[in-house]
């Protein structure tokens, strides 16, 4: 009988791309994917270190599995993603019950490993099984893993390693797959993903990268994330002007506004340059949606530096931000060498003012749409509405009795909120 697996993710894309990526060499090898944790002979977790209570997800799911391997030592278990990549001693000793630990930098390995031990067990694999995951129709492919960045409070550099490109032909083959299997956009994905190229031999970029995508037949939008300020060139804002797949629309994080904080987190741009910088983006692109990374209560942060962020917040009007309350990783600098010093309190204040903000202004940018006709990737059908985005991402719900899934259709827009828009179908495009 062929051996079963069952795969647990949590955390970022990247970690749902590289598990779509296992399932499908463990389904060409002639495993079958299970739903459960019982009925499995592998389990793999696909972990996230980012904050303390993703990692306390994985610490409670152990502890859960560790009945299970009591009753079934059969069980095969093994620990990948950003957990991983922590000290092994410490977690082989802290979960003896867990078979393998693999990093993120040996993923690589991961299914040949995984599939000596389906052997060595006797599973036999006759033939291939039919591929286990449904490839929705946006989907992220890893093009970077790793970070040589280190920023101060980031726990990333340690977990996944120095910045490691996968060759162009890889992503290419990937990317053909998936849109072979009905995906319609592709989203390149890496902490610094517009840095990609630069460790290659010899060196590529991601423009060229982008107009090598953008030749796949039937993909219809490409996207890229996640951009780091330092890396970001001319020659990506040109990709954004001529590439037609590539959509108006960046993630480029700002983290903070204040150029001490920016210095304290090893940022290395002042605020003045990321402005600039967006004035450049603009001027090429006007009508790109921006979006960023904010954290509140660095430690150190005064009331008056959290103020210039807020002001480069108001100045920008980001499409999305994402704000988080600065908590100390263990390990990394911020945490070895500055006190986290400002009052929780004062932190989740901090929150709501950006939250507050961010609402104000996208609800303004999003009622400015209602009248007009955009157009939507959709993506899926959930309690009777199928939803779907942009090409700036904005998310977009409509009625319709028919069976849009993947399909690219007009929207005229007649209402919005800060985070969605509604509408009614017009024309398919
Ligand atoms: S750029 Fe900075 S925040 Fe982003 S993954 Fe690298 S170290 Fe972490």
């Amino acid at each position: 009988m062929s051996a079963r697996y069952h795969l647990w993710v949590s955390g970022c894309q990247m970690n749902d791309s590289d598990a779509r990526r296992l399932a499908d060499a463990l389904d060409d090898a002639g495993l079958l994917a299970v739903e459960g944790f019982d009925d499995a002979d592998a389990v793999i977790l696909y972990t996230c270190s980012v904050r303390q209570n993703a990692e306390n997800r994985v610490h409670g799911q152990l502890g859960h599995l560790k009945g299970l391997k009591r009753r079934r030592p059969h069980m095969l278990l093994c620990v990948t993603g950003c957990m991983a990549g922590a000290d092994k001693e410490e977690l082989r000793r802290r979960y003896p019950h867990v078979d393998l630990f693999v990093s993120p930098m040996e993923t690589e390995d991961l299914a040949c490993q995984l599939l000596a031990a389906a052997k060595s067990e006797d599973h036999c694999a006759p033939a291939p099984s039919p591929r286990s995951h449904e490839v929705p129709v946006s989907v992220g492919i890893t093009a970077i893993t790793g970070c040589d960045k280190y920023c101060s409070y980031c726990i990333v550099p340690y977990r996944r390693g120095p910045q490691r490109s996968r060759p162009a032909r890889e992503i290419l083959a990937e990317a053909a797959d998936l849109v072979a299997r009905g995906a319609r956009e592709v989203v390149l994905l890496g902490q610094t993903v517009d840095s990609w190229g630069r460790d290659l031999q010899p060196q590529e970029t991601l423009a060229s990268l982008l107009r090598d995508l953008d030749t796949i037949p039937n993909l219809s939008r490409l996207r890229f994330l996640t951009s780091h300020p330092n890396d970001f060139t001319d020659d990506l804002i040109d990709a954004i002007v001529t590439i037609p797949a590539l959509c108006e629309e960046l993630n480029l994080p700002i983290q903070a506004g204040d150029d001490e904080i920016l210095r304290r987190m090893a940022r290395p741009y002042s605020s003045r340059q990321y402005l600039e910088l967006v004035d450049r983006i603009r001027r090429s692109v006007p009508d790109i949606a921006l979006s960023t990374d904010v954290i509140v209560g660095f430690p150190g942060e005064k009331a008056e530096q959290f103020d210039r962020t807020v002001e480069i917040l108001r100045a920008v009007e980001f499409d999305i931000v994402h704000v988080a309350a600065y908590s100390p990783r263990p390990g990394t600098a911020a945490a070895r060498k500055m006190v986290d010093d400002v009052p929780a309190e004062e932190k989740k204040r901090r929150l709501h003012v950006v939250e507050g903000l961010q609402r104000e202004i996208a609800t303004v940018k999003n009622e400015a749409l209602v009248g007009k006709t955009v157009e939507v990737l959709i993506e899926t059908r959930a309690k009777g509405k199928w939803s779907g985005r942009t090409r700036s991402n904005k998310l977009v719900f409509v009625e319709s009795d028919q069976d849009l899934r993947g399909q690219l259709v007009q929207v005229a827009v007649d209402g919005a909120g800060p985070w969605s828009l509604r509408g009614s179908l017009t024309l398919p495009s």
